[in-house]
């Protein structure tokens, strides 16, 4: 019974704390300087589009990321903010709030996972682009310009400063080095961080997925195919172990995961190769699996190199090692922040259903560090990430923008 009313007197509470941020949303977007933002959002929905396709045909490999970081402090420095390149090469605008002392920080990767050479060329059809990285994060990189324009058209003048980043290393071996540099800088002043990443408006990403990323390289002393046969071979030793590890179960709950994804080694068909490697992606809900996971994968490569040498003639070694390309570290934002209840109420405000979710991300760092993070999508539809298939929709881009301003600005307030 006494737990029925306090339940009762609980969902009266948060209804009406939502109600009033509702309200603060409603208020929000009236103020004539945001509806103007806004008005403007909506009448330049097609130059948005053409930024986007702009910086998303130039390359932007892990590792290669200047050339669009250049094109983007460019868009940044049109829309009057002031802007730096860091000394990893993370493009900077700084849009200067009446409380420098506050910051938040709305930050979208620059980089993709096409190595270079790739054709990044799009091809349009209707509301309809393809290309590879046009969603992600194509789409994100057009919130970010399309947000710091409407900001300084609609003249709105807010409380914290926002810093607007286009940030390297977000993808594959990048291992987040530009928003581990970001959070760094402003570490201090850091209120919260918003990570705008692909397309879509349906979630809203509170929790980190935390993951390891493993070179595993197993080397030996080669040789003929003929003459030497009999010697132990890395591909096979390397390829025994992959089987040996893939018959391992994973769980659903806590949700795990592991990718083989790139394999390589030897240098003509009519040689015993002397090294073979691969990179293995590991991800869990849980850090404990991902310490099994790694302890299993060590195990089971090395098993494989045993074997190989335990079938092979000759008393030759093989030898393997294992090196860290990258550890993102989980976090989950708190219930009870400002910017999961500013989120959700503008998500109420534009009737907008959104579900939350786990994934990896830029904003695993600050959330790791106990500072407010979410990532979401720049809006419109996107389809295809990390295939040269990707797809982006630009119907209801409008949507995702509107739900990244009011946000924003719902935690750096306006001022007068
Ligand atoms: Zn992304």
């Amino acid at each position: 019974m006494k737990l029925f009313l306090a339940s009762g007197i609980l969902l009266a509470m948060a209804t009406l704390s939502l109600r009033a941020a509702e309200l603060n949303v409603a208020a929000l977007a009236r103020d004539p300087n945001v509806a103007r933002s806004t008005e403007w959002l909506a009448h330049n929905l097609a130059w948005i589009t053409e930024l986007q396709i702009h910086l998303n045909e130039i390359p932007a490999p892990e590792f290669s990321e200047a050339a669009r970081g250049a094109a983007l402090r460019k868009i940044f420095e049109v829309s009057g903010l002031k802007t730096h390149v860091d000394s990893i090469g993370n493009v900077i605008g700084e849009r200067p709030g009446t409380h420098p002392d506050d910051v938040i920080l709305l930050a979208a990767h620059l980089d993709t996972v096409f190595p270079a050479g790739t054709d990044v060329k799009v091809k349009r059809n209707g509301s309809r682009l393809e290309a590879p990285g046009i969603a992600d994060n194509g789409a994100g990189l057009a919130a970010l310009v399309a947000i710091s324009r409407a900001l300084e058209e609609g003249q709105v003048r807010t409380g914290m400063t926002i810093i607007f980043a286009g940030d390297v290393g977000e993808e594959g071996e990048g291992n987040l080095r530009g928003i581990r540099a970001l959070v760094e800088t402003y570490r201090t002043r850091l209120r919260a961080v918003i990570a705008v990443d692909g397309a879509a408006t349906d979630y809203i990403t509170t929790q980190g997925l935390a993951s390891r990323r493993i070179e595993a390289v197993v080397t030996g002393p080669g040789g003929h195919s003929w003459s030497d046969f009999g010697a132990p071979n890395p591909i096979t030793a390397i390829s025994r172990g992959i089987v040996k590890f893939s018959a391992i179960t994973v769980p659903d709950s806590p949700r795990t995961s592991f990718n083989f994804g790139i394999i390589e080694g030897g240098t003509s068909v009519n040689s015993i190769p002397n090294r073979a490697a691969v990179k293995v992606d590991l991800r869990s809900e849980d850090d404990a699996q991902l310490t099994r996971l790694e302890a299993a994968l060590r195990e089971a490569i090395q098993s494989g190199v045993n074997e190989e040498m335990a079938a092979q003639r000759g008393a030759s070694q093989l030898e393997a090692t294992f090196s860290s390309l990258g550890v993102r570290p989980s976090g989950k934002l708190a219930e009870n922040s400002d910017l999961l209840a500013a989120i959700t109420s503008v998500d109420a405000f534009l009737s907008n259903p959104s579900r939350r979710e786990r994934s990896s991300t830029d904003a695993n760092v600050p959330l790791s560090l106990g500072i407010p993070a979410i990532a979401i999508g720049g809006g419109g539809l996107g389809g295809g990430s990390h295939s040269l298939d990707e797809w982006y929709e630009t119907t209801d881009r409008l949507l995702g923008l509107k739900r990244i301003l009011l946000t924003t600005l719902l935690i750096a307030r306006t001022a007068s």
